[in-house]
């Protein structure tokens, strides 16, 4: 097959390597972690170094393809990977240096967090990451970041001190609080069409190696009265802890009773940030919510606890994830969930509802482009499947969830933002007052628009 110009120029230039619709590696290089994204990409380049994303940078702006920019490849809506154009594929760029006696660690744009705890954690540190190791650092970030240190140190952003970003232009740039402050700002939660971040310098914080959990699950059938004890107990919960409810079914968890498995219930979680001696009284009232069937707490490291749920949500199934931060969860939209949760067309479906507030409201809501500071719950509609067949009755579950919670919604998480579809009154819902700033930002530093096509969410 003849090679486009645009790789043409690219394999003239760069260490990494360079693929084409007819390389052996095409077919795996272009999937993402979700199935329902079949995207072909003309050219994918799986960067070594800096150097090479500069390249590509400067290929992108004399040919002008449609830009994707790949991080770990989680993002629900496949924004990872676009249709007939550039792919610029960080999956390789995955070191991590820490500096035990600063707190800090330079992260790699295209780290997953796993390589960021196993680091972190031979040093007794760790900064706030998502619930998943297998998802990538950089859009995680870059969309604010939710995980279970988020009360206790803020979100993933929060805890950046400095990025090094290739701009539209090929530049090279510290954005921090000194240098590139509006990029900065812009990078802290609307991270998105701004460059390509090819390192992330994160504040770490003492923890572990062991951590203690709470984990209670329910059945179904108390739904109700749970979630309402778990919502008193979650707002008055101290900052060491972010609980979670979640409404779901058994997963194939090892070591449960194998005639669970796939049975309706719902889970409260919590896990301690701190050391786990401490952590009696404050996981304690996990115990008095209600009369579960299961107690799964317990202590485990860190990186086992940042790992448990990754073999339940594999790379390859079917995932449509939409999202609303709220001020408040009224009986009525407890209700509200706990009978659309009986309804979910797959028993991997879920909808977990986070705790936010605490370390995440220490910073102003002007401070950083993340503009939901201040709300007191996320609730996340997880539409979760594998049969193509019920592709239909997934998206359509979650869509009609997500619809009916919107007046109760105070804003949509960009990194649980369904497929960006509605796009301009999305990214409204998903920036809020800070959507104008971010735009102009981003126009500053890219008045071209090259990297336009990896703007969305
Ligand atoms: C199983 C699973 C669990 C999750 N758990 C959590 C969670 O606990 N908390 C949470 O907040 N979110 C969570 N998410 C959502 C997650 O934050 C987003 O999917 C996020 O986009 C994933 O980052 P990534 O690098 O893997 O994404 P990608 O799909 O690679 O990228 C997503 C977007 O970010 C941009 N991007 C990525 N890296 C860079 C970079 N270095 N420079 C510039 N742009 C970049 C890409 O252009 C793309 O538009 C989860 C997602 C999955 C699939």
């Amino acid at each position: 097959m003849a090679h486009s110009p645009l790789a043409g120029d690219l394999r003239a230039r760069v260490r990494g390597k360079v693929i084409e619709r007819d390389h052996r590696e095409y077919d795996a290089a272009r999937g993402v972690w979700n199935a329902l994204i079949d995207r072909h990409p003309d050219v994918i380049v799986r960067c070594a170094d800096t150097e090479d994303v500069v390249a590509c940078v400067d290929a992108a702006r004399r040919h002008r393809p449609i830009v994707s920019v790949r991080g770990g490849g989680h993002q629900v809506a496949g924004s990872a990977v676009c249709d007939d154009g550039l792919v610029i594929d960080l999956s390789r760029m995955s070191g991590v240096v820490v500096d035990p006696v600063a707190r800090t660690a330079r992260v790699q744009g295209g780290a997953l967090w796993a390589d960021v705890d196993a680091a972190t954690q031979v040093h007794g540190l760790a900064t706030p990451g998502g619930e998943i190791s297998e998802t990538g650092v950089g859009g995680l970030t870059l969309g604010g970041g939710l995980g279970l240190m988020q009360r206790t140190h803020g979100l993933s952003c929060d805890n950046v001190i400095s990025m090094t970003i290739v701009t539209a232009d090929g530049s090279v740039r510290t954005a921090n609080a000194d240098e590139n402050p509006d990029l900065f700002w812009a990078a802290r939660g609307a991270g998105r069409g701004l460059g390509v971040v090819t390192e992330f310098t994160f504040a770490l914080h003492p923890l572990g190696p062991e951590v203690a959990s709470a984990a209670f699950v329910h059945p179904a059938a108390e739904a109700a009265t749970v979630f309402r004890a778990w919502r008193e107990m979650a707002l008055a919960a101290p900052v060491t802890i972010a609980p979670q409810f979640a409404l779901w079914s058994v997963p194939p968890f090892p070591g449960l009773p194998s005639d669970l498995v796939g049975v309706p219930v719902v889970f409260a979680l919590g896990t301690y940030i701190g050391d786990p001696a401490d952590a009696g009284p404050v996981l304690e009232p996990f115990g008095e919510l209600g009369r579960p069937i299961l107690d799964l707490s317990g202590t485990s490291t860190w990186v086992e606890t940042q790992s448990e749920f990754d073999d339940v949500l594999p790379a390859g199934g079917r995932y449509y994830w939409k999202s609303h931060f709220m001020d408040d969860l009224a009986d009525e939209t407890v209700d509200m969930i706990v009978e659309n949760a009986a309804r979910r067309p797959d028993s991997s479906s879920a909808v977990v509802v986070r705790t936010v507030g605490g370390a995440i409201d220490r910073i102003g809501v002007d401070e950083s482009a993340f503009p939901h500071r201040g709300a007191r719950f996320n609730v996340s509609i997880d539409a979760i499947w594998t049969d193509p067949a019920l592709d239909e009755a997934s998206i359509a579950w979650a869509r009609e969830l997500w619809s009916a919670l919107r007046p109760a919604s105070r804003g949509v998480y960009m990194n649980f933002a369904g497929f960006g579809e509605g796009e301009d009154a999305m990214w409204g819902l998903i920036l809020g007052t800070h959507e104008e700033r971010v735009e102009r930002i981003r126009r500053a530093y890219d008045p071209d628009g090259v990297f336009d096509g990896a703007a969305r969410p």
